[in-house]
């Protein structure tokens, strides 16, 4: 492909820390996780941060931690990474899927309160496209019930919501480092939250459950991150508010440009609303009115050898649930079509002129 979707920045002071960490001769978890993952928790502005090998790990220790298992139900969006849902069914969970508002990609209040049962015992809520939810609405709806507000937040790490950045809203948000997140470790994530407790109970698990050398208080995994690649998050943290703001001027000639340049009928730019101070811009999404204008983009873009993406299948389309128990409440008609019109095009900082006018022209079918 001649344009990446993501085009990570391994800047010389990272690779001197790799170094640097390389020459001490200790790889596995030791001081440099802990700087990350104080440094990480000051710039979200939270008491903890519980760094592990990636984003999928963060959420089924969130889930363990927080005690979901058999005979709850996890209320999740029908547009998500599939990890949102694997993790629910590792518990031994029942997946309740929701619906997807078309216009923001996320779930809203509503959505998450049709899918409340006696049962719900936690819900997940996903910053699609790295644009935050509406947190304090949702966080309303768990209030009044009583249910653990639990957040992936895989794709929204710098982003901020009423003016704070994203990581304290719900009891825990989880985040990747996966190659094309916008603070990358090639594989990491963390889980960010405000209650001690917790931190622990997920310190415990990441760690095989151990409480004192080969004591094992509770069933754990291996879900350890290392000084390595802490060592490339460390710079990375340093250079977040650079990437998004070189994400951001993107995304803001994309808009122009494609607001000006056809009936808005046709193609949609991103709709964000009042409560998102920042947008992470992880992915720049455009909505088409229909699957055939999307698809002839598509076939555009890769003819001209530039990378795009498609949203996420809506899990309710996944064969893997065939073998479990689950609860829909989504329209699945309108999740799948709204699939079919969503396209991620390229938004990063090795973007040139000339590079951001092709793909603009290429959009504008
Ligand atoms: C990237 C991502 C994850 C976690 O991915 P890992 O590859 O396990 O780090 C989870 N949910 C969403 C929505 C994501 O985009």
């Amino acid at each position: 492909m001649r344009i990446k979707m993501a085009d990570p920045i391994l800047t010389d002071a990272s690779k001197a820390r790799v170094m640097e960490c390389l020459d001490r001769n200790w790889i596995s978890t030791g001081p440099v996780v802990e700087e990350f993952e104080s440094i990480l928790a000051d710039y979200c502005g939270v008491e903890h941060c519980v760094a592990m090998n990636n984003g999928t790990s963060t959420l089924h220790a969130m889930l363990l931690a927080l005690g979901v298992g058999p005979g709850d139900e996890v209320v999740i969006p029908d547009i998500t990474y599939i990890s949102t849902l694997s993790v629910v069914l590792h518990v031994g969970a029942r997946p309740v899927i929701v619906d997807t508002d078309p216009h923001t990609f996320n779930v809203t209040p509503d959505a998450i309160a049709s899918g409340i049962s006696d049962s719900t015992k936690a819900i997940i809520t996903v910053d699609m496209k790295g644009m935050p939810v509406d947190f304090d609405g949702i966080k309303e709806v768990c209030e009044q019930r009583n249910i653990l507000f639990l957040s992936d937040s895989a794709e929204s790490l710098g982003a901020s919501y009423k003016n704070k950045k994203v990581g304290g809203q719900a009891l825990a948000h989880s985040f990747s480092f996966f190659a094309n997140k916008n603070l990358t470790t090639g594989e990491g994530g963390c889980v960010t939250t405000n209650s001690g407790e917790l931190a622990n109970e997920l310190r415990c698990i990441r760690n095989q459950g151990q409480s004192s050398r080969y004591i094992h208080a509770r069933l754990g995994h291996n879900f350890r991150f290392n000084d390595v690649l802490a060592s490339i998050g460390i710079d990375q943290v340093s250079s977040l508010d650079e990437t998004l703001r070189s994400k951001e001027r993107i995304a803001l000639i994309y808009n122009d440009h494609i607001n000006n340049g056809l009936n808005e009928s046709i193609v949609k730019t991103p709709f964000i609303p009042d409560y998102v101070s920042q947008h992470s811009w992880y992915n720049y999404c455009l909505k088409y009115d229909s699957a055939g204008a999307c698809q002839k983009v598509k076939n555009a873009l890769t003819e001209r050898n530039i990378e795009w993406r498609v949203s996420f299948p809506p899990l309710t389309s996944q064969p893997l649930l065939n073998s479990y128990d689950f609860r829909v409440l989504a329209n699945t008609v309108q999740s799948s079509s709204l699939y079919e019109s969503m396209l991620d095009i390229p938004c990063h900082s090795g973007l040139s002129t000339a590079d951001i006018n092709e793909i603009v022209s290429l959009c504008l079918i």
